[in-house]
């Protein structure tokens, strides 16, 4: 499989997908939660919903707190929603969301097997870069999220998610393709989609890291009904 075509394969069915993304939240927070972590999670999403800690909250439609598989072994993360989350409230749904689903097509990974959510859950204005007290005055909401998904591999997308949850300055063509560990998990840093629409050339990359992601899922099997039988 050659790079640029894995991620644009069947884009019919994967934008339907997409459109249905938050029918399969509320599928998967009704039923494959016990009751204490639904109450967690609605704890932390009413968090979400009232807080007014960083500026960012100031001109935006709606918060966007992440969405997918409450139990996913793989977590992704982002850096911040833009026009088209902050309308609709959800991680990942504008153009960047749909080449992330695409991207996740190419590894065989469906979109609602992972938790995704950014590093801010408030849309910075014209979609700049968080500023890092923005970063920092969130990252209680982002490490509950990691407590109660409990992943085994993150997925960082972009210099922001990167240097939020590895706690340093990086610069993502250096670190891109990256394996490192951070309490208890497995962390591969990658090109945010958005990088990857304004600079089609890094996919050959982008596709590297994602084979280097799905060989690690796969090592750990973590996706048994995905990538096995193991043997
Ligand atoms: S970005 Fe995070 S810390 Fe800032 S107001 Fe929004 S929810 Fe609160």
């Amino acid at each position: 499989m050659n790079d640029e075509t894995s991620f644009s394969k069947e884009t019919s069915i994967i934008n339907e997908a997409s459109m249905d993304t938050e029918t399969s939240v509320e599928m998967e927070a009704s039923s494959a939660l016990q009751p204490d972590r639904v109450s967690e999670w609605a704890q932390l999403h009413a968090g979400i919903e009232a807080c007014r800690a960083c500026p960012l909250c100031q001109q935006i439609h709606h918060k966007v707190p992440g969405q997918g598989d409450p139990n996913a072994p793989l977590m992704i993360i982002g850096e911040g929603p833009g026009e088209t989350e902050d309308l609709e409230g959800l991680a990942f749904v504008g153009e960047a969301g749909k080449l992330l689903t695409r991207m996740l097509d190419a590894i065989g990974m469906p979109r609602d097997r992972v938790y995704i959510c950014n590093t801010v859950k408030c849309r910075p204005p014209r979609n700049r870069t968080p500023e890092a007290s923005e970063t920092q005055a969130c990252f209680p909401f982002l490490e509950r999220q990691i407590q109660l998904v409990r992943p085994k591999v993150l997925l960082l997308m972009g210099r922001p998610a990167a240097a939020t949850i590895l706690g340093e300055t990086i610069s993502i063509t250096r670190t891109r393709g990256t394996w490192f560990e951070r309490d208890g998990m497995y962390a591969l840093v990658t090109y945010h989609p958005s990088a990857l629409l304004r600079d089609p050339g890094n996919k050959r990359f982008a596709w590297q890291d994602l084979q280097s992601l799905r060989d690690r899922l796969m090592d750990l099997k973590l996706y048994p009904d995905l990538y096995g039988p193991y043997l």
